[in-house]
């Protein structure tokens, strides 16, 4: 699967490193063929080369926006050379093999980087490039594409090993060469939306493809639109809308939370429902069915629960739809519905219901992102999960099996919850969240008070966090919130562990007869 190269074709903006290269190629015996610019450099550097311009029989026209775009170098780039009709139509029509393309873009980042004016920009759009890019790319099977200087040195390797490039390579080459004119693109597209001040959602931008323009964003003096991305993961973004309806950009963003979330329950195991408000769990439980679940969730929070987003990881049935129509609802996601829930569901006429065909596996990979000024980050996706870590007790109390139970639960939530996350709860039931707090103390005590909140609202004389367990997202820093937690009644505690000072919060747990677990992992969720 090597492909000699005989004649290549080079068109650089960025000439960095191309004489040194080209002399290589041209010692061993490579035609080259160049654009103004790139051709000059070489012939200046005493390499004989030829000009694009008889190769095509037409000169370089429009201040370059026409230079390369002919079927002379496109048939060539494009030609399968073992078909006999495309061998045929190179003949007919006088065109030759081109089997190395060579070719870095007009700088069209960098000139926006500067500050440019709007029509120096738009020159800055190259389009011969991308497709001669595009076009090697596609017909790797014959042709190698190059499209940064730093891939010179590996083509050089490969022609001077063995004459030519290999098909690994070439399929290499091709992967970076699309992944240049996407980002090109993207950054064109980009430009456009930061002219206009918000952005066309009827292009593809971000490597996404539009599914819906939205109405506005999270809030109404915001543009937004929803795009796909390329994951094959079922959520949100592939769910079917059965009624209610259309769902804003806040709406898509707490359902999400709420059914992520959700997926971390097996089905096959247990039934189990949340409630999501503001893209935080307020409400979270286990159920022998759907509908006990959900009224368990609901108890920790009803308050919260007003207007939330409810999430089930079994198929809603009848019963479950019957419960939660009880209250304003945003938004019910289920893997299914059963008929007779979907006509419940149906007495509300505003209630979206979405079924996304199933539950997706909590522990595959995938990527997340989030903006910021400039540009984006990109990470793995928190796919750790509870069940696979190795729990080890620090305390001298080991925790009873319904403790542990619990610990596995309300670590589970703690996971998506927005840090810093503290979670009580008992009986597979939160009785208390506390979300997004700067400090680890508050969202402890935060937590503790609406467990109180609720125990006096359900006529309690105690609040739900006696006897409860606790998980807290990130290690204690120091044992203060630990010893919330014991106040509010907690006699077990699950978090990562690692901070320096975990013998001080290790004493105040075993001084308070608590049994604590540590997890290795941390979940932190900003
Ligand atoms: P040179 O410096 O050789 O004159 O020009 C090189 C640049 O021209 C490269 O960045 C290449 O992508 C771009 N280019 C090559 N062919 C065409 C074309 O037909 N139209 C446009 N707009 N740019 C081209």
């Amino acid at each position: 699967d090597v492909r000699p190269i005989a004649r290549a074709l080079l068109s650089v903006s960025d000439k960095t490193g191309l004489v040194a290269f080209a002399e290589r190629l041209a010692a061993q015996g490579v035609e080259l063929i160049s654009t103004g610019g790139t051709r000059k450099a070489l012939a200046d550097a005493g390499l004989k080369v030829m000009d694009v311009a008889d190769l095509t029989g037409f000169p370089e026209m429009m201040d370059g926006r026409v230079k390369t775009l002919h079927p002379r170098v496109h048939g060539g780039i494009l030609a399968v050379r073992d078909d006999a009709g495309h061998r045929a139509s190179m003949s007919e029509h006088g065109i030759a093999p081109i089997d190395l393309v060579v070719v870095n873009l007009y700088p069209f980042e960098a000139t926006v980087a500067r500050g440019a004016s709007y029509e120096d920009c738009v020159e800055n759009i190259d389009v011969g490039g991308p497709a001669m890019i595009r076009a090697a790319a596609k017909n790797h099977a014959d042709v190698a594409v190059v499209v940064d200087p730093a891939s010179y040195d590996l083509v050089l390797a490969e022609f001077a090993a063995q004459g030519g490039t290999t098909l690994a390579t070439r399929r290499k080459l091709a992967q970076l060469a699309f992944a240049r004119t996407a980002t090109y693109d993207a950054a064109i597209a980009s430009w456009f939306a930061s002219v206009e001040g918000t952005f066309a959602p009827d292009t593809r931008v971000f490597g996404g493809t539009l599914a819906e323009a939205l109405r506005y964003g999270e809030n109404p003096h915001q543009d937004a639109a929803f795009y796909l991305g390329s994951s094959a993961r079922a959520g949100v973004a592939t769910a079917r809308q059965l009624q209610g309806k259309a769902l804003s950009y806040n709406n898509l963003n707490d359902t999400d939370a709420a059914f992520e979330a959700v997926a971390e329950f097996d089905p096959t195991r247990t039934a189990a429902v949340v409630i999501v408000k503001h893209a935080n769990p307020c409400g979270v439980a286990e159920g022998v069915n759907l509908e006990e679940a959900y009224r368990k969730a609901l108890a920790c929070d009803p308050t919260s629960a007003f207007g939330g987003i409810v999430a089930l990881n079994r198929t809603l049935d009848a019963e479950a739809a019957r419960a939660i129509v009880e209250i304003f609802t945003e938004v019910i996601v289920a893997p299914g519905a059963t008929e007779e829930a979907v006509a419940i569901v149906g007495a509300k006429k505003n209630l979206r219901l979405l079924v996304t065909g199933e539950l997706p596996d909590p522990r595959a990979g995938g990527l997340a992102f989030k903006s910021l000024a400039g540009g984006f980050l990109v990470q793995s996706r928190d796919n750790a999960v509870v069940d696979d870590m190795e729990l080890k007790v620090v305390t001298k109390r080991a925790p009873t099996n319904a403790e542990l139970a619990d610990m596995a639960f309300a670590f589970r939530v703690a996971k998506h919850v927005k840090s810093n996350a503290i979670v009580y709860a008992k009986d597979l039931v939160t009785v208390g969240i506390g979300a997004g707090q700067m400090s680890r103390v508050d969202s402890a005590r935060i937590a503790a008070a609406k467990a109180r909140e609720a125990a006096v609202a359900a006529g309690l004389a105690a609040p739900l966090t006696k006897g409860s367990v606790v998980a807290s997202d990130a290690f204690f820093p120091f044992a203060d919130g630990l010893l919330v937690a014991v106040e509010a009644g907690a006699t077990a505690v699950i978090q990562p562990g690692g901070s320096m000072r975990d013998n001080e919060v290790i004493a105040a747990a075993d001084e308070a007869g608590l049994a604590m677990v540590f997890t290795g992992v941390r979940h932190f969720r900003h």
